[in-house]
């Protein structure tokens, strides 16, 4: 079952999400349009930010994924990437119940959230820079509003790059790889993974050991 479009967003930062119909950037507005003619009973919309809201660790993605998040109206929900995510965050004790790529599972966030840099679905999952500049406001909202946080894991280059800004950080003292880790001015730490797509996992970039070691530093990080 997806979420109706009419449905309360479940979002823990609902002060910082964007409307339904949120106009800011034409290429994905347009994108918005033409999913909701061709799948009027997906979700097509930005997607909330969705777990805990008094979370210790914030998941960044990039933006949603058509066949996930886009459809279902929950990160990273019901798409190839998610798959690993979810199986990570369970075996770590940040989720419990059972992960169906379906919003109306049972999961839930335990300590954690999921949010991401674009609120939308980009064509080919490419983001214009002056897309994640104009969804950037939203995203610093919701950060500003999360002061529980202490550690990000951030997904991939761009989501990488979005969280450093809002955490006050430079490009330059913050570059990301696989295992990179930076602290804040105010003491929070960034760490970066690899993105769990399906290209990343089919060509082996990224193995689930590779991810899981990464979720592994985040909690020695908050029991540390
Ligand atoms: S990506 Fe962000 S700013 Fe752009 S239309 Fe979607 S919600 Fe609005």
């Amino acid at each position: 079952m997806l979420f109706p479009a009419s449905a309360p967003v479940p979002s823990p930062v609902p002060q910082a999400e964007a409307p339904r119909d949120c106009p800011l950037c034409p290429r994905l507005v347009a994108l918005r349009e033409a999913c909701r003619a061709e799948h009027p009973d997906w979700w097509n919309a930005p997607v909330p930010a969705w777990g805990d809201p008094g979370a210790w660790l914030a998941v960044v993605g990039m933006a949603p994924g058509k066949q996930g998040a886009n459809r279902t109206g929950r990160p990273f929900t019901g798409d190839f990437a998610g798959d690993l995510l979810y199986a990570t965050l369970l075996k770590f004790g940040l989720a419990t119940g059972t992960y169906r790529a379906d919003p109306s599972d049972d999961l839930t966030l335990q300590g954690a959230l999921i949010l991401n840099a674009v609120k939308c679905l980009p064509p080919q999952n490419k983001p214009e820079p002056a897309e994640i500049a104009t969804c950037r406001p939203y995203f610093e909202a919701a950060m500003a509003s999360l002061p529980t946080v202490r550690v990000l894991v951030a997904l991939g280059a761009i989501a990488h790059a979005a969280a450093a800004r809002a955490l006050g950080l430079r490009p330059s003292q913050a570059r990301f790889g696989h295992g990179s880790e930076v602290v804040a001015p105010d003491g929070r730490i960034l760490l970066g993974t690899y993105h769990s797509s399906r290209y990343n996992q089919n060509t082996r970039r990224l193995t689930p050991p590779m991810f899981e070691a990464v979720f592994a530093r985040a909690v020695a990080l908050r029991d540390g």
